[in-house]
């Protein structure tokens, strides 16, 4: 199918990108990537009378150490440059491991970290990891700049808390404390797919205590979830206990490719492995 017709501008500054989207009283869209923007165009999935284009917008790409010991990424970043990041594979094992299941190489080439935070894919693996590593979003609109706890970003599937003249500009994650464990599973029909389900888990032990566990779930929810109850369960009676919890907890659709209660199982059975991958790599 073929879009219907719109106006398009190419923003030189993120001023021109803000006044543009302020302009058009919220029916303006910004495009980033155009890999899930441009097959919902083509769907008619979306209609906006103007599409703003912000990858001629300087210094809104790349990876870097902020002064916080932790990492900040450019929204325009592409995936591919996240997926052979020395930085990310570095401090975010999880992370890098997370990049191998987005889509396909041509995708990877032109998507960015921006781009997927804002669309909220459920099934996504960025909005995911970001939940995972209590990364901050930084947004800037007409009423000057925020800073989003990713926990806060994703309301609803496709739907976050942006408001309509708002652009990201760049992702901050904390710092992981050395030795932090790590695992990720993902099932999907093929190779590039988005998940059926999948989950990405963190753990870091201090002695026989374990002093931070995190359990990110996707493509089972209708938002990308911190599984808070599993995480308190796997601290107090471990990972069957966490298991059994995120299967509460968790909320997940029926669709062509599974249904709710087969979803709900193979989430346990993904947290099973991710939370002894964790467990093993923790140091
Ligand atoms: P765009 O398509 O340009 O925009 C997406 C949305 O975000 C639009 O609503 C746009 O207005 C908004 N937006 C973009 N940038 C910003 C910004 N900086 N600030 C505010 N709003 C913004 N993704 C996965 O995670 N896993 C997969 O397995 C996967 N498989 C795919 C398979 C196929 C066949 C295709 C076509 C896509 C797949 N994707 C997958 C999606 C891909 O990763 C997209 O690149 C990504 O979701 C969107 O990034 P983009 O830069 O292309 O955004």
């Amino acid at each position: 199918m073929k879009p219907a017709p719109f106006d398009y501008i190419r923003a030189a500054t993120i001023e021109d990108a803000i006044a543009a989207l302020s302009g058009s009283n919220g029916t303006a869209k910004v495009i980033a990537g155009g890999q899930s923007i441009v097959p919902m165009l083509n769907f008619r999935l979306v209609d906006a009378p103007l599409f703003v284009d912000i990858n001629g917008i300087q210094g809104l790409s790349g990876v870097s150490e902020n002064e916080k010991g932790g990492v900040r990424i450019g929204a325009l970043t592409r995936h591919f440059e996240l997926e052979t990041s020395d930085l990310i594979r570095n401090h975010y094992p999880v992370f890098h491991e997370a990049m191998k299941h987005v889509a396909h190489l041509a995708i990877r080439n032109r998507g960015t970290i921006g781009g997927s935070l804002s669309h909220a894919d459920p099934a996504a693996e960025l909005p995911a990891i970001s939940v995972l590593l209590d990364a901050e979003i930084i947004a800037i609109g007409e009423h000057g700049e925020r800073r989003i706890a990713a926990s806060d970003f994703f309301e609803a599937p496709l739907t976050t808390c942006l408001h309509t003249t708002e652009i990201v500009t760049a992702v901050e994650l904390p710092r992981l404390t050395i030795g932090t464990g790590w695992g990720f599973e993902e099932f999907s029909q093929r190779r590039g797919d988005f998940a059926v389900a999948g989950v990405a888990a963190i753990v870091t032990k201090d002695g026989d205590v374990l002093s931070d566990v995190r359990i990110a779930v996707f493509g089972a929810h209708n938002t990308p979830l911190r599984a808070v109850r599993a995480e308190q369960a796997m601290r107090e009676a471990g990972i069957d206990a966490a298991v059994d919890m995120l299967r509460l907890e968790i909320d997940p659709s029926g669709d062509l490719r599974g249904s709710k209660d087969y979803r709900r199982h193979l989430a346990g059975v993904l947290c099973k492995r991710a939370l002894h991958g964790a467990m093993e790599r923790a140091a």
